[in-house]
């Protein structure tokens, strides 16, 4: 009994010696940080790009902290700093919910960790972590700065001709006339009217998307939308349900080359059926837009019984782009520099409607 007694007390003299060399050399190096001011705003980069910027104030300089992304949660940007307390900053707070949704401060022994939730996945790029000095003149004291940039960011920033105000955080569908077994009308030199369709439309996509446009495509690829040899019906229709899936879409857009039996009939035309005032309006401005673009005889707008538009529950328009069957004209729809021209006067038309109607 005794010696057991006796190694015991060895034990935990041992186990207390070694605390004792790795505890209190660091606790005297401690420096405690409390939190005394919050403040957050957005803004606007030269390049054009929104930022969230995060501050977090203390009662003194020489902050250590550690910026950290969990690869299974690209949401959540993490930044440990070390030994520092909340004070009287609140535990959850809200932030501006489209670039970051909200910041968590938690308590993790000495430290504090700030989480803070973003709306999209975050790149390196995308953020920034520093400190700032004390600002007299703003009444500011030492602070964690942390700012968080907007998805879509300068990487992908439409720039020069194809940047577009308005069409931001709207949804537009692009609907590539005919496609698989169906290849629409076919031009004296063989030009299918599938691929030119399909080529303007995945530009018009592209030019949106860099504006910060969401774009739904009703195909992307050479394929019947229903499936291979469906009827027009079937086919059509299904064009239809894909605007229909998706609730927020705001605009469907159908591009097409125009056929005729004369190989003489030219010109751009634009189609609507007319279940309001913004069918019209729609295609008056992608119509306006082509015909400044291209040079193209302005054949004007029409309503038009097109089972597209008809059956669509959105403002809806049909853009047809040139005569396919025209010599002239089909050899400018093969050109890739007039099937951007387009694209670009499409997109323009979709922006003038935007900034006409508003949100
Ligand atoms: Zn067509």
């Amino acid at each position: 009994m005794k010696k057991l007694w006796c190694k015991l007390l060895i034990m935990v003299c041992c186990v207390v010696g070694l605390m004792g060399v790795s505890y209190v050399p660091a606790q005297a190096a401690v420096v405690n940080h409390t939190l005394n001011y919050f403040h957050y705003n957005t803004y606007k980069d030269g390049d054009g790009r929104n930022w969230v910027r995060i501050e977090m104030g203390m009662n003194k300089g020489n902050l250590e902290y550690e910026v950290s992304q969990n690869p299974d949660k690209p949401f959540q940007l993490v930044v440990k700093l070390n030994n520092t307390n909340r004070g009287d900053v609140k535990k959850n707070i809200g932030l501006d919910r489209k670039i970051a949704r909200y910041m968590t401060l938690k308590n993790d022994h000495r430290d504090m960790v700030a989480t803070i939730a973003v709306t999209d996945n975050l790149e390196d790029h995308e953020y920034k972590v520093y400190t700032a000095e004390v600002d007299k003149k703003n009444r500011k004291p030492y602070r964690l700065v942390i700012e968080i940039a907007a998805d879509k960011g300068s990487v992908n920033k439409a720039v020069g001709d194809e940047r577009l105000d308005g069409v931001e955080g709207h949804t537009v569908v692009i609907d590539p006339g005919h496609g698989g077994t169906d290849t629409g009308a076919i031009g004296p030199s063989r030009v299918k009217e599938k691929n030119i369709t399909l080529k303007i439309s995945q530009d018009v996509a592209r030019i949106l998307q860099l504006n910060g446009a969401n774009v739904v495509m009703t195909r992307d690829t050479d394929v019947d939308v229903y499936g291979p040899n469906a009827t027009d019906k079937q086919e059509l229709q299904a064009r239809v349900n894909v605007a229909r899936r998706h609730p927020d879409a705001d605009i469907f857009v159908s591009i097409h080359c125009n056929a005729f039996t004369k190989s003489s009939a030219h010109g751009t035309s634009t189609y609507y059926y007319g279940h309001s005032s913004r069918d019209s309006m729609l295609s008056q401005l992608i119509q306006n837009e082509m015909v400044a673009a291209t040079g193209l005889y302005d054949r004007g707008i029409h309503s038009a019984n097109f089972y597209v538009l008809r059956n669509s529950w959105i403002p809806a328009t049909l853009v047809e782009t040139a005569f396919i069957s025209n010599p002239y004209e089909e050899n400018m729809l093969a050109s890739a520099d007039v099937q951007h021209a387009m694209a670009l006067a499409i997109c323009k038309g979709i922006s003038n409607y935007f900034r006409r109607v508003g949100r």
